[in-house]
């Protein structure tokens, strides 16, 4: 998407080279204009799919998720990634190894909010490993629903993540592909 490319090239920052910093309209600042566009592109590609229910996990996916929500006139849950006195007793799990902080987190979701006739579209802003996005594809799977496929903001192709999805015959669509990175030749698309 070339409007997310562009952005990307203007205010993104490459951190110790497989890290991208862009926090001035995804990470921290968000742009909410940014988010419908890129929001409308997911309801383009996935249109007819029948999506019903849109998951991602918290933090970062949660803004990206709202707005799309709205796009697509559904329900989005986010997967917590901490248990607190009101986590619901009832819940599908997952762990998930962080990719920037390098902790392992247990992630849920109530079953209150799958449930097997959801067809879902799984959200994130990154892919890197891949480990969030196949957490978020266990718990789809543990209750039951469809998942429709994956939307990713930035995928950095050359981590492992993105083409370890589809060859698990899942669908990924990835609204920025960065193929290389590096603070000596900047940033380059696939
Ligand atoms: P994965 O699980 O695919 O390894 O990493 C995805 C998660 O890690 C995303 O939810 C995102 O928050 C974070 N992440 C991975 N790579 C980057 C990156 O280059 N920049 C930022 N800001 N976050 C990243």
């Amino acid at each position: 998407m070339k409007e997310l490319e562009e952005r990307i090239i203007k205010d993104g920052k490459i951190i110790n080279g497989d890290v991208l910093k862009v926090d001035s309209f995804l990470n921290h600042q968000m742009d909410p204009k940014l988010f419908k566009a890129m929001a409308k592109e997911w309801k383009r590609l996935y249109e007819g799919e029948g999506i019903n229910k849109i998951l991602t996990i918290e933090a970062s996916g949660i803004g990206i998720a709202c707005i799309a929500g709205l796009e697509f006139d559904c329900p989005v849950v986010f997967a917590k990634k901490s248990k607190t006195s009101n986590t619901p007793e009832h819940s599908y799990s997952s762990t998930v190894k962080s990719f920037t902080r390098g902790t392992v987190n247990d992630i849920f979701v109530s079953n209150k909010y799958l449930d097997p006739e959801d067809k879902v579209l799984i959200l994130d802003d990154f892919m890197a490993t891949g480990e969030a996005a196949k957490g978020l594809a266990d718990i789809v799977h543990q209750s039951g629903a469809k998942l429709v496929g994956i939307g990713i903001a930035i995928e950095k192709a050359f981590q492992p993540g993105g083409d370890e999805l589809r060859s698990m015959g899942i669908r990924v669509e990835s609204l920025a592909r960065i193929k290389e990175m590096s603070q000596e030749d900047g940033i380059i698309f696939c």
